[in-house]
């Protein structure tokens, strides 16, 4: 592909995509609003319809709609991953109406993620032969994939990279690695008894979960990146009862699958410090790690191509919070995320785009997808 000519007719596209990202975030999306999700994926299926010349089929699992484009099922093949839902509630537009002002784009979910997922509508419209891509807008990323997670899952399984289209990090930074994430619930069944007669027939539910709180504390390994965090914790029913039962949550973010490991085994082999005291350990690995192998070889090309196209060196970036990118990842394929883009602002008022780079990163996603169809590794 030519290089020149390629960000030339991105930057002859500039206007389409103003167009087509006013269009979706004209329509709003918020991921809990099934009525509102389905008209959504309708502006989607308009939108990708006219510009890729064919229909996107159409998943509802448990009432959302998740869109696919795949073009031919021919090795290799590579997946480029959008969604369509949004964290802003119906009305918003309202407030923060759709706007392009000196060079900045806004409007609700602008940024995270309907200028990315136009990016990669226009990206494939710009490939010489798209055999082998599929594109799939899921409905549900901003509440954790509940409903697509295994779609995202069969889709990436035989795919030589997974390319996601979510926000860039600060300066358009791809984001390489993003931990992942194990929820657990730690129960303790005690024994009431009378706090001023009797304490001593109790067990108290209380001071174990105490003692199990800086046992906790102690399986994080900062040198690993790993954290486990205490979070909610309740226990007992009145002020003058010795506690029969309580519970405490644990947040741990990993950043690979061995730590991830580590942790499950640690949880589960807690034991109750106090005679008579009965632990139940409920939850587990809930994302895995976007772990940094998974994206070394991806950026490594990405950045070639990006010097190629004459755009400025490419950054990168390691996050603490998920995205789909975790999911593929987490099947064994090379993921790169953060492709989309670059601006700020996500799930905050001032969620930006800036123009300027919209063409630039259309360019690239093409150069990388054409790249890896024609040698995958
Ligand atoms: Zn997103």
């Amino acid at each position: 592909m030519d290089s020149t000519s390629l960000l030339s007719r991105m930057a002859a596209l500039q206007p389409a995509m103003l167009a087509d990202i006013g269009a979706l975030v004209a329509c709003e999306s918020p991921s809990a609003d099934l009525s509102a999700i389905a008209r959504s994926a309708d502006a989607v299926a308009r939108v990708g319809e006219q510009r890729l010349g064919v229909p996107p089929e159409r998943i509802v699992v448990d009432g959302r709609v998740h869109l696919r484009w795949r073009f031919g099922l021919g090795a290799p093949r590579v997946l480029l991953l959008c969604h369509h839902d949004t964290v802003w509630p119906l009305g918003t537009l309202a407030r923060i109406p759709f706007s392009v002002t000196d060079g900045v784009l806004r409007g609700p979910g602008c940024f995270d993620m309907k200028a990315g997922l136009v990016l990669a509508l226009h990206a494939v419209t710009e490939l010489a032969d798209r055999t082998g891509v599929t594109l799939l807008v899921t409905a549900d990323e901003e509440i954790g994939s509940p409903s697509s997670r295994q779609l995202i899952e069969a889709e990436a399984a035989d795919c030589a990279a997974a390319l996601v289209l979510e926000a860039s990090a600060d300066g358009g930074a791809l984001k390489t690695e993003r931990k992942g994430t194990s929820l657990y619930r730690v129960q303790v069944h005690g024994r009431a008894a009378h706090a001023g007669l009797e304490p001593e027939r109790g067990v108290n539910a209380t001071v174990e979960l105490a003692r199990q709180v800086l046992a906790l504390t102690s399986i994080a390994d900062a040198d690993h990146g790993t954290t486990v965090t205490p979070t909610l914790m309740s226990a007992g029913s009145t002020v003058n009862t010795v506690p029969a039962s309580g519970e405490l949550a644990v947040d741990v973010r990993v950043r690979t699958c061995a730590e991830q490991d580590r942790v499950e085994a640690a949880m589960r082999a807690l034991a109750p410090a106090l005679p008579g005291a009965r632990l139940e350990v409920v939850g587990g690995p809930n994302r895995p790690p976007l772990a940094a192998s998974a994206s070394a070889e991806l950026f490594h090309r990405a950045a070639g191509l990006a010097a190629s196209l004459g755009l400025p060196p490419l950054t990168c970036a390691a996050v603490g919070g998920g995205s789909d990118g975790n999911f593929t990842a987490g099947v064994g394929v090379p993921t790169l995320d953060g492709l989309g883009a670059v601006g700020g602002g996500a799930h905050a008022e001032n969620e930006h785009v800036l123009v300027d780079a919209l063409a630039p990163r259309a360019a690239l996603l093409a150069a990388l997808v054409e790249e890896l169809l024609a040698s995958p590794r």
